[in-house]
């Protein structure tokens, strides 16, 4: 079976429809969401809805949980904490509870998903090198497990020690373990402005990274119509 994972999707409704489009002509028969579906961008109650409706196992991100909270976002980077301001009253009551049912970790097949680490998720850690990756491994009790939060696509590998691979296409070995950074469907921050999804091919044993063009000056422009700050529309085609 052909597994379509993505995350990171910030209420880019473009970049998720492309996504999905894409994700349909790979043959991906099943899809699997790791959290931060709203914050950011302009669309997240319609992001929301069309996670809902296709009833794919979900985790929540720190942006869902401050969306869909009525904690203060003071100690949160002003720009972040303007959009989730905003986000939270696009959002119904009921579209905040959804959000707030969301686990924080889930089995689904043979793998793991949680947004950010394993080893204490609720903490929101960003795993951005080996050395991040090891705490995470003593919690992964599934040969893969897969994640998101940073923005970047990354492979950690544990084998005798733990290394990084290169984000393209992956083959699974056994006897291995791999800690797998999705990338973004919304805003990627790796230099490539493309939308950022991974297909897992559970009989083949490969994980794919796929880049796919949406139409970004449609997001751009929903962004500034929405009176979100302008830099949240600037940076999506630089990638960061
Ligand atoms: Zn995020």
């Amino acid at each position: 079976m052909r597994i379509a994972l993505f995350g990171d999707i910030h209420a880019n409704l473009e970049a998720l429809n492309a996504v999905i489009e894409d994700a349909t002509s790979q043959g991906c028969e099943q899809r699997v969401c790791l959290g931060d579906i709203v914050g950011y961008n302009a669309n997240p109650g319609e992001c929301l809805e069309l996670i809902k409706s296709m009833e794919c196992p979900s985790v929540k991100g720190n942006h869902d949980e401050d969306a869909s909270g009525d904690h203060s976002l003071k100690s949160m980077n002003p720009i972040a904490a303007t959009a989730l301001e905003w986000t939270r009253d696009q959002l119904s009551e009921e579209q905040r509870q959804w959000l707030r049912s969301l686990r924080m970790v889930r089995q689904v097949s043979d793998f793991t998903i949680v947004h950010s680490t394993l080893d204490q998720p609720q903490v929101w850690g960003y795993v951005t090198n080996k050395f991040d990756a090891m705490s995470n491994f003593s919690y992964q009790f599934t040969d893969i497990c897969f994640h998101g939060h940073t923005h970047v696509p990354r492979v950690f590998v544990r084998g005798t020690k733990v290394r990084e691979e290169a984000a393209e296409l992956v083959e699974i070995e056994k006897n291995l373990k791999y800690f797998v950074n999705i990338g973004s469907v919304g805003q990627p921050r790796d230099g490539d402005p493309r939308a950022c999804y991974v297909i897992y091919d559970t009989g083949k044993k490969l994980i794919h990274f796929r880049r796919v063009e949406y139409d970004l000056a449609t997001t751009q422009q929903k962004i500034l119509n929405a009176g979100l700050p302008s830099r949240l529309a600037e940076r999506l085609p630089e990638g960061r």
